[in-house]
């Protein structure tokens, strides 16, 4: 039943269930987990004597309809006047402009009307919102109860979606349970079937709670269930590459690790230590390696590498942008090459087709996947700077008949409740230590009238100190990718900077440049042969230069916390104190911007960001079916660590193929993983 196709709506015209399809209602379920967005409490039913006594509050009068009658009031607008008589008395009801209303109500219907009490002089009437036919038989589903109110959105109308929704929960009297009896009795959830009534039609506050309650815990429960299926299954997938270490191994790792020019802190030999572990095991690793915005994870990477070629396989690594590729094939190939391992580069721009077989280490930009690159010997595979943490390069790789060893790294703080649930399927390394001799970035919200003198001192300091600076504009849509708007808003700000910085050489770098010139931009600016670098924020991740302690973002207010808090990681790589300025063109915004300048940690800009903006802006998951949740929230730890259990538990006691249901839910979580960009 809950699967059934809302084309097959009974009563019910083309253009509705096109309507409906549009907002991705296509099965009864959907409409059923259509979350009203408020209720309106017109459960008072009153008679004509009351109406003085419930003046300005919501309730529902019923009788016979004795006249309707239209009135041309002296201004444009009509009224139509309906009077009815209850059982001690007559109330008039009047519409505003709704010619309409004449044809549908006539003298005689028994009708109900809801809506709001008003005086109108001496005389009260009910200004009505909604009403209803009624008689014996049929069903009360626009007036007399607590009514849902829902989104209007595609020319659906409240009244309709509860029409449609009584109809279905009516006729189906009964809906299947979708989880295990005894866990809605050890978790104190509502059924199903009582779930869907109550959101509906609720009887009062405390049930809707309850249901709410029960809704969210099966949306965590559900998303839980399945990474932690996903989590099983890769743990039954036999690796392409099975990896045999030398016995001098771990002499030579330490040996590299003392090789470094710095000593590597607590929590990178701790991740060098589960990664090592992983790779040891016959099981494919699926490890995310997750740390602040120059926590050192290049060379937690590299390392591992070194491991893998050590035990005489190849790696790949995949950075998100052509120009970290090259930056990370140098570091790479810094620390690396001396312990002979080689390192090839192998991006759009740099093709090198014969070659690449022989490098121990190939790296490129996530492109690889798609392209022709033969994955023959490749054990051990690292996604840098990855939005989508792998799901999807996983399919890939099983496409290109690999399964790797892998290893996927952000610097995107996730908050805990995320972690557990939408990333349950991964194990975390966390990097939280800071590197020895970092300072904090000062970071200021700038008034627009402070914006010459900020320029001013930029010039002072690059003078004096030949420092760098980033000037970073905003996004010009919200979309992750960069536009020609974008690409034009930054050209215009580098000519008007042009002429501020007259004295001094300027760079210009956006996505939409072809990556010869990005390189080039990029090695002059590395060489300081460029001061003022003006950017998109394709800079956002990755990029390390050190003598760069300078950084302005315009229009800081389009930005994510977590989004600024990247970019902001580009400055206070060295040991000279940095400088972060934000301009921001709307003064409501102040609020998140200074909460920003005073915060330091990736995760608490993480979690203001989830409470704020949502899981939607943080992640890019808006586009993401699983992170549609309509009435869970990853603000409730107590609730996600609950549906953990429930999760773990589930597995330990019972087969999915008993559950039909939760079982094509989880599928369709999994499809959508995968098979979205
Ligand atoms: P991210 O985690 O953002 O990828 P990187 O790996 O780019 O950070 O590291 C940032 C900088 O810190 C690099 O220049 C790197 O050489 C340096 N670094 C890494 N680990 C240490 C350490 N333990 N001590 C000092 N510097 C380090
Ligand atoms: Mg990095």
């Amino acid at each position: 039943m809950l699967h059934t196709s809302v084309d097959l709506l009974p009563r019910t015209s083309g253009l509705t269930k096109k309507r409906l399809h549009a907002l991705s209602i296509n099965t009864y379920e959907d409409l059923l987990r259509t979350p009203p967005i408020r209720y309106e409490d017109y459960s008072h039913k009153i008679t004509a004597s009351q109406l003085p006594q419930f003046d300005q509050q919501k309730c529902t009068v019923e009788g016979e309809i004795v006249s309707v009658m239209p009135i041309q009031t002296r201004s444009r607008i009509t009224l139509q006047k309906v009077r009815i008589r209850d059982r001690d008395g007559f109330v008039e009801i009047s519409f505003f402009n709704q010619p309409y209303i004449l044809t549908q109500l006539k003298r005689g219907m028994n009708v109900a009307f809801s809506g709001t009490v008003k005086q109108f002089g001496s005389k009260y009437t009910l200004q009505p919102e909604t009403f209803e036919a009624v008689g014996p038989g049929i069903p009360r589903i626009q007036t007399g109860r607590i009514l849902p109110i829902y989104s209007q959105a595609k020319g659906l109308t409240s009244r309709l979606l509860r029409e449609k929704i009584t109809n279905i929960l009516i006729a189906a009297k009964q809906i299947d349970e979708s989880l295990p009896t005894e866990m809605l009795a050890s978790h104190e959830l509502l059924p199903l079937s009582e779930t869907f009534f109550t959101l509906h039609r609720p009887e009062n506050g405390e049930r809707l709670q309850q249901a709410k309650r029960r809704l969210s815990f099966e949306e965590l429960f559900t998303l839980q269930l399945s990474t932690k299926l996903i989590k099983k299954q890769w743990k039954d997938i036999t690796l392409t590459e099975q990896l045999h270490f030398p016995a001098t191994f771990e002499k030579k790792i330490e040996e590299s690790i003392k090789s470094l020019p710095f000593d590597l802190t607590a929590d990178q030999r701790n991740a060098v230590r589960d990664i090592l572990k992983d790779l040891k095991k016959e099981i494919p690793m699926n490890r995310f390696l997750q740390g602040d915005v120059g926590s050192g994870k290049t060379v937690v990477a590299a390392i591992a590498a070194y491991a893998v070629f050590l035990a005489g396989k190849k790696t790949l690594y995949m950075a998100p942008t052509e120009i970290l590729a090259q930056q990370h094939a140098k570091t790479f190939e810094k620390i690396l090459s001396p312990l002979g391992v080689s390192v090839g580069l192998e991006t759009g721009s740099h093709k090198d087709s014969k070659k690449k077989k022989q490098y121990d280490i190939v790296i490129g930009t996530h492109a690889l996947l798609s392209s022709s690159f033969s994955a023959e010997g490749v054990a051990f595979v690292i996604v840098d700077e990855q939005h989508r943490f792998g799901v999807k390069q996983r399919a890939r790789l099983r496409q290109k008949g690999l399964t790797p060893h892998l290893l996927t790294m952000t610097a995107t703080p996730i908050p805990r409740t995320v972690a557990l649930t939408a990333f349950g399927e991964l194990d975390m390394s966390v990097l939280s230590t800071t590197l020895p001799g970092r300072k904090p970035i000062k970071t200021f919200v700038i008034p627009q009238a402070k914006r010459k003198d900020a320029y001013e001192w930029i010039k002072k300091e690059i003078r004096e100190k030949k420092i760098q600076v980033f000037i970073i504009c905003p996004l010009v849509d919200e979309s992750e990718s960069e536009t020609m708007q974008s690409v034009k808003a930054v050209k215009k700000e580098y000519e008007s900077l042009q002429a501020i910085f007259p004295a001094f050489s300027l760079g210009l770098l956006h996505g939409k440049m072809k990556s010869k010139e990005k390189e080039q931009v990029m090695a002059d600016f590395a060489a300081n042969k460029i001061s003022i670098l003006i950017s998109t924020s394709v800079v956002e991740v990755g990029i390390d230069i050190p003598n760069a302690t300078v950084m302005i973002i315009e229009g800081a207010e389009r930005f994510g916390l977590a989004q600024l808090h990247q970019l902001r990681g580009r400055i206070g790589r060295g040991t000279e104190q940095s400088y972060c300025y934000l301009f921001s063109s709307t003064p409501q915004s102040s609020a998140r911007l200074s909460f920003f300048a005073k915060t330091h940690r990736g995760i608490q800009l993480a979690e203001y960001d989830l409470q704020e903006r949502g899981p939607g802006n943080m992640y890019g998951f808006d586009q993401h079916g699983f992170m549609n949740m309509r009435f869970a929230s990853f603000s409730d730890p107590k609730l996600i660590e609950e549906t953990q259990h429930a999760a773990n538990h589930f597995i330990d006691t019972y087969s999915l193929d008993d559950y039909p249901y939760l079982k094509q839910n989880i599928n369709v979580i999994q499809r959508e993983d995968v098979s979205k960009d």
